[in-house]
């Protein structure tokens, strides 16, 4: 396996889906190569992270942010253009 093998892998690895001789050889290659142990980790701290912004974000910003930001906000997003046309 090398590391552009591995990314290709990542996710299925993750997700518990990867076959099991694909598994073993995937495993093998992060035992050896510090590059592709570091990227696993990274993706799952960012992983983390985001769930834990998703988490905290719907109590924290609700009381304290003032209402004409909150009106300014949702005016910027809707004159936003749409990313599709
Ligand atoms: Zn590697």
């Amino acid at each position: 396996m090398k590391c552009h093998d591995f990314v290709d892998f990542l996710i299925d690895y993750l997700d518990g889906q990867l076959p099991v001789e694909q598994r073993v050889v995937f495993e093998q290659h992060l035992q050896h190569c510090t590059c592709c142990g570091c990227y696993l980790r990274t993706y799952q701290l960012t992983i983390e992270l985001g769930r834990s912004v998703c988490r905290c974000s719907d109590d924290v910003a609700a009381h304290d942010v003032p209402e004409p930001l909150v009106q300014a906000i949702l005016a910027a997003c809707r004159r936003r253009p749409d990313p599709a046309s």
